[in-house]
């Protein structure tokens, strides 16, 4: 990868700052001082140093998004706005992808990352992760409901969905609940619902494996997890 890339992706400021640290002959490459920004460096054999210090350069990335509704949970979209376009321009250039999908009219927990082999652990079929979510649903929700989600319902298109557990908050013309899934099927939850002849009005991931939303994340709103959040992950 190109150095001021390089440089960049760990902290040494925009483009614009790096051009400036190389013009002053503050980067070396092995020992050499470099001064061309599109000098190629390979971050797992080279030796980049600024003022003296060696770079440490992170290869991945891991966000966490509160997704909105309104966007996709794609990198680009001809039509619609997609959760990439609500990146800075630093967390693009590592060219993170979201782990899973989220529907557009869905909120919540969201991991953006460039990690291929953690995005296939938290997606593969054969994991089982969990994931949490809130809803709000039109009708009332039964403790027949709560039986039907945990011995597995059958969705209208056939599928036999794997057990799932339905918390009821509150139940009546419009109820709140929370569901545990383990799966990530095309429109999981409200198929879920729908066998049941009801529908969801609104939804939210809340979590995903240990991984949880952090509260203090406005809609549209990121960061990159904690050493601790990275460690429920792997
Ligand atoms: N289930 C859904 O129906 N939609 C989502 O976005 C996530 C789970």
């Amino acid at each position: 990868m190109r150095v001021d890339k390089l440089l960049a992706n760990s902290g040494y400021g925009s483009r614009k700052e790096v051009k400036s640290l190389l013009k002053g002959k503050q980067i070396t490459l092995n020992g050499i001082v470099i001064k061309d920004g599109s000098t190629h460096v390979n971050p797992d054999t080279d030796n980049v140093g600024v003022n003296n210090k060696k770079v440490s350069y992170e290869k991945y990335i891991y966000l966490m998004m509160n997704k909105p509704q309104g966007c996709l949970s794609a990198t680009k979209d001809a039509r619609d706005k997609t959760v990439i376009d609500l990146l800075g321009d630093e967390e693009k250039t590592y060219q993170p992808f979201p782990v899973g999908r989220l529907d557009k009219d869905t909120e919540g927990l969201l991991l953006l990352t460039n990690d291929g082999q953690l995005a296939h652990e938290l997606t593969s079929p054969k994991k089982d992760v969990k994931k949490r979510y809130y809803a709000k649903i039109n009708g009332e929700v039964l403790n027949s409901h709560v039986k039907l989600f945990q011995e597995g319902l059958v969705l209208k298109d056939g599928y036999h969905a794997k057990p799932a557990w339905l918390e009821i908050i509150q139940s009546g013309n419009t109820s709140e609940i929370i569901v545990t899934v383990t799966e990530g099927k095309y429109h999981q939850v409200k198929r879920m619902f729908e066998a049941v002849d009801r529908k969801v009005l609104y939804l939210k991931r809340l979590e995903m494996g240990e991984l949880q939303l952090d509260k203090s994340l406005s809609l549209g709103a990121y960061r990159p997890l904690t050493e601790q959040e990275k460690a429920y992950c792997f």
